[in-house]
């Protein structure tokens, strides 16, 4: 671990040029938004199948490529992504339009829900693979073409890595990151029957390639997954020709533990809570508040578990917690570990390296932390578990608002008044009760303030990869063209009744249903 793995190579601006073109090109010329959603379903629930039939496969490149435990990689990573994907292809030939009653007598008008175009993508590398199911589903089903960038910290060099392409050894230099299972899912779109040009994958950094992406005219939306600052960058960047985008941003989700909670199961939540995936989770448990009552059991029942859990090789089933993504990440925790000791938090359990190879982290554990210190104030995104002491709920409510993230939350209690004063009051886009880190792709997930804005999964992220056309028809265009006086309305007829009307090919034919 923490040794070269492969090569890979970066894109440069004039490779996102081409990428996007191609899309561009796949999306005006070719068959993907032409087809009926019937037939992109199928393609879809086949790229499902195809993840599912390779998971082993994809898993093995996960854990190499980010250090997460196999174990992790296999039950959850890999079949998230098969599941958005297949959760996805139902809604193909669900995309619908609406009627809308004119005020003006004789018109019908209707909307369609067309693709919106050439989709950006730019994902992270704590969930490289089923951030990138998130990210492409949605933008599959709705008929988009799209550029996916995957996370790169570039040292070198040099050309596009679109999928399918097949790279000379000069051309390619060594990747820290998580490029891999992308290209990957790539590969089995195209088995999938998703026709080329229509899902693009780049490899290449961010202040490159992911700029390019970002600020191309021909890119018609953007949808970004990281950090806080690069998000505002990337706003910044969409604005210079007027983008939509869709941010999913940093976290720092309170925990509320209330001293009427099955303790057990609240210890061991608030454990898997901070410490699943390294911590390297945009919803982890991040600020652990206790009430007093329980706090000290609390505390030392944490520390027990956290000394328990075992580090070291992810392959090894028994081991919960592999490498953090890379050396930087790992100075960045420790550099927090160092500002928590300084600044006089208790420091239970580790604070250390572990192993004197790779990016290995010791489970750690803060306590009698106050909210001002900057374990507590800032995203650390590793395995350091920060826990504070409160005493009522109305206190702990402003203290779990004190930040300027919004994007999930989690309360532990008995009581309903508690679960719904937390629930109610917390200012997050998603706060669980007792328990944590459950995602579904039906279910949105997305943050308030600057934890971003837009939701992933469900029906709504559709509306971000769709945008509404307005067709007004004058409704007896062949007895009584257009012209006043207009015939008397008919009378209102509440049934439904389906109008089926051939669809123009392209926006030039659209001129003969616009009246
Ligand atoms: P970043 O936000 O820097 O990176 C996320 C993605 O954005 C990567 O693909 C990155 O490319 C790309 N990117 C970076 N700069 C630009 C730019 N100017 N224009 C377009 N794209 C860009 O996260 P980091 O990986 O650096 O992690 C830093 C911190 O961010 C973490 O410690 C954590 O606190 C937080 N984070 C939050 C995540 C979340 O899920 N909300 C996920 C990951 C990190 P590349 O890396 O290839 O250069």
């Amino acid at each position: 671990m923490g040794e070269k793995l492969c090569d890979c190579a970066e894109a440069m601006a004039e490779d996102v040029d081409a990428a996007v073109r191609a899309a561009q090109d796949a999306y005006d010329n070719g068959p993907w938004p032409r087809m009926t959603g019937y037939q992109r379903g199928r393609i879809l629930e086949r790229f499902a199948d195809l993840v599912e039939e390779h998971a082993e496969e994809l898993a093995l490149l996960e854990t190499l490529d980010n250090g997460k435990t196999y174990t992790q990689s296999k039950t959850i990573d890999v079949p998230g992504t098969a599941q958005h994907l297949r959760y996805f292809a139902g809604f193909c030939d669900k995309i619908e339009g609406k009627t809308i009653p004119c005020a003006t007598e004789g018109f019908t008008a209707y909307t369609l829900r067309e693709p919106i175009g050439v989709a950006g993508q730019i994902i992270p590398w704590n969930f490289p693979i089923l951030m990138a199911g998130w990210k492409i589903a949605p933008a599959l089903a709705a008929g988009c073409c799209i550029v996916l960038k995957v996370s790169w910290d570039a040292l070198w060099l040099h050309t596009v890595a679109s999928f399918g392409a097949r790279l000379h050894p000069s051309q390619v230099q060594v990747s820290q990151y998580t490029p891999l299972t992308a290209l990957r899912l790539g590969e089995l779109a195209l088995e999938a029957g998703v026709p080329p040009g229509v899902l693009n994958v780049l490899t290449g950094k961010g202040s490159e390639c992911g700029d390019a992406i970002t600020t191309h005219n021909l890119c018609d939306k953007i949808a970004f997954t990281g950090s806080t600052d690069v998000g505002k960058t990337i706003m910044a960047g969409a604005s210079k020709n007027i983008k939509p985008v869709t941010l999913e941003l940093g976290g720092n989700s309170p925990i509320v533990v209330c001293d009427d909670c099955n303790l057990e199961e609240a210890v061991k939540g608030a454990h898997e809570a901070l410490f699943f995936n390294m911590g390297q989770a945009c919803e982890c448990g991040a600020r652990l508040f206790v009430q007093e009552g329980i706090y000290d059991e609390f505390v030392k029942k944490s520390i027990e578990l956290a000394k328990q859990r075992k580090v070291g090789d992810p392959f090894d089933e028994s081991v919960a917690q592999g490498p953090l993504v890379s050396e930087k990440q790992v100075e960045k925790v420790m550099h927090y570990i160092e500002l928590g000791q300084k600044e006089g938090a208790k420091l239970g359990y580790g604070g250390k390296r572990w192993g004197d190879k790779g990016f290995y982290l010791e489970p750690t554990v803060f306590y009698d932390v106050k909210d001002d210190m900057a374990i507590a104030r800032d995203e650390i995104f590793g395995p350091v578990q920060v826990i504070l002491k409160f005493k009522t709920m109305d206190e702990v409510i402003v203290r779990a608002n004190a930040t300027e993230y919004g994007l999930a939350a989690a309360v532990w209690a008995q009581s309903l008044d508690r679960m719904q004063a937390a629930t109610r009051g917390i200012k997050a886009g998603t706060v669980w009760v007792n328990t944590h880190h459950i995602m579904d792709a039906a279910v949105p997930f997305g943050g308030y303030k600057q934890s971003g804005f837009g939701r992933e999964h469900g029906a709504a992220i559709l509306e971000h990869y769709t945008q509404a056309s307005f067709y007004l028809m004058c409704s007896r265009v062949q007895e009584q063209p257009c012209s006043n006086p207009l015939p008397p309305a008919p009378l209102p007829n509440t049934q439904t009744k389906s109008v089926i009307v051939p669809l123009p090919k392209s926006k030039e034919q659209r001129s003969w249903v616009i009246m």
